[in-house]
């Protein structure tokens, strides 16, 4: 049984496909006005870790992020910069495509883009006007009426009482206390300079709680398994993304709503507002592996606030370096006789499958691992595997990196000779050969590593 915390119901739910084995997701996707930071990330590996165990588990998975490459922010910065909004957002779309792979997140299978769904936009605003939930005003803008939508704040659990209800709002992102009608259509105002398309309604540009409506349902129709995203999407945007689309197409539009916390610095989310952000490009320039960086972010529960700190990078590239000396350990037993490990490897993976079927319960899956990864280091150290145990083994590493995406990566050849190096530096300061272990150590310095000995053993970074 697979299970997961459904915010609609606020509470942990049993998981069931709408259609057999398939699933069709939806995740809100970057905002392409800069450089996405790992507080962003932390959302896209959620959604990818969740997808990654969905597969393992069977099921076919229809993945959609859309691009919002039109809202306040970028329309503003474009403007700034003297550029066309397409111009403008280019570069940073192309930076988010590179940051994903960088960090090993599985590619979605539509990417859309808001300024290529207008007329599905318009489409929707058009059937919402239709049936009595949007209005225009004088100025050519469309809202729409929530009072006429008696469903409204169920997502993010608001009482109807406290919402003002009869006053517009027009700006994209808003607190929760101003829930009230929002805008489906902006008409074209000085401020948007050349951004703008014509409309029934006149020129203007769609709000931005819009395009994910239109683009969820031209690719996944009507009513599909999940949506995600961070926290802070559920009001108002995810509120509004009900709203819109239940009123307009009268389906049930989403069955689980999944959202993850967010990734704080002292305390605080990481924003771009708040400046006490890190883009990924900033730690792998400090020298950070990717992989560290996902470890760091994947391995927390995805409901629980995570506070981001430099030894929790030193920690997870740690954790790392035992899963692939692991690998590196049993690739080299040749040995016939001893522990085929069939049933351990057998019994573990089920284990740490079962346990991420509860809510994704990551450190209660990474427990069970790495237990086994100590019984299984002390059975080599007594050389006590069979190499039958060790391909066994080597299987189970396998299984569960096609979920955590951590050992097997590109920089892991470079990362197994690094590793070799330290080994054979730990071999030679055992046997007390220091002017062997001070060469090794200069030699990975001249590669700009440097090693650090901690009383667990050593650890490298990237100068
Ligand atoms: P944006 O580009 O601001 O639209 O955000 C993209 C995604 O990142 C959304 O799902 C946000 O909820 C999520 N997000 C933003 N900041 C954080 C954070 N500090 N921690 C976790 N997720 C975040
Ligand atoms: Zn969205």
């Amino acid at each position: 049984m697979i299970k997961f915390y459904n915010t609609l119901h606020r509470k942990v739910e049993e998981f069931t496909s709408i259609k057999d084995k398939e699933i069709r997701l939806y995740t809100c996707g970057p905002t392409v006005y800069d450089y996405a930071h790992i507080g962003n990330f932390r959302a896209y590996l959620f959604e990818d870790l969740m997808r990654r165990y969905l597969s393992f588990m069977g099921y076919k998975i229809t993945h959609v992020m859309n691009i919002t490459d039109i809202d306040d922010k970028t329309i503003r910065k474009s403007i700034e910069e003297k550029k066309t909004l397409t111009d403008f957002t280019k570069k940073y779309v192309e930076a988010f495509f590179e940051d994903i792979k960088t960090l090993n997140i599985l590619p979605a299978h539509h990417y859309p883009k808001a300024t290529e769904f207008i007329p599905q936009m318009i489409e929707m605003i058009q059937v919402l006007v239709d049936k009595g939930y949007g209005y225009t005003t004088d100025d050519g803008s469309v809202f729409f009426k929530i009072s006429n939508f008696p469903d409204y704040g169920k997502l993010a659990n608001l009482n109807p009482d406290e919402m003002r209800t009869g006053s517009r709002i027009e700006s994209d992102e808003y607190e929760k206390a101003e829930g009230r009608d929002f805008v489906l259509w902006k008409s074209r105002k000085p401020e948007d300079g050349e951004v703008y398309w014509d409309s029934p309604w006149g020129e203007g540009r769609p709000g931005w709680h819009i395009e994910c409506s239109a683009m969820s349902t031209h690719y996944l129709g009507t009513h599909f398994d999940i949506h995600c995203g961070g926290v802070d999407n559920i009001f108002p945007h995810h509120e509004n993304e009900i709203a819109q689309s239940c009123a307009a197409t009268g389906d049930k539009f989403v069955n689980y709503w999944i959202h993850n916390e967010h990734l704080l610095v002292d305390n605080k989310k990481m924003s771009k507002s708040l400046n006490n952000f890190h883009t990924l490009r900033d730690l792998l320039n400090k020298g950070y592996s990717p992989e560290t960086i996902r470890y760091t972010l994947i391995s927390t529960l995805y409901r629980q606030k995570l506070n981001f700190t430099f030894e929790k990078l030193e920690a997870s590239q740690k954790a790392i370096n035992r899963l692939r000396e692991l690998k590196r350990r049993l690739e080299t037993v040749s040995s016939n006789s001893g522990i085929d490990l069939q049933n351990e490897c057998k019994t573990v993976i089920e284990n740490i499958m079962k346990i991420l079927g509860d809510d994704l319960n990551i450190s209660g899956a990474l427990g069970v691992l790495f237990t086994w990864v100590g019984d299984v280091f002390g059975l080599l150290d007594q050389n006590k595997v069979s190499s039958t145990g060790a391909q066994n083994g080597l299987e189970l590493l396998d299984k569960i990196d096609t979920i955590l995406g951590v050992i097997n990566t590109q920089s892991h050849d470079i990362d197994s000779s690094i590793e070799v190096l330290i080994a054979k530096r730990e071999t030679a300061r055992k046997e007390k050969d220091w002017v062997l272990a001070d060469e090794i150590r200069n030699q990975l310095l001249e590669i700009g590593i440097i090693l650090e000995d901690t009383p667990d053993g050593p650890i490298w970074k990237k100068k």
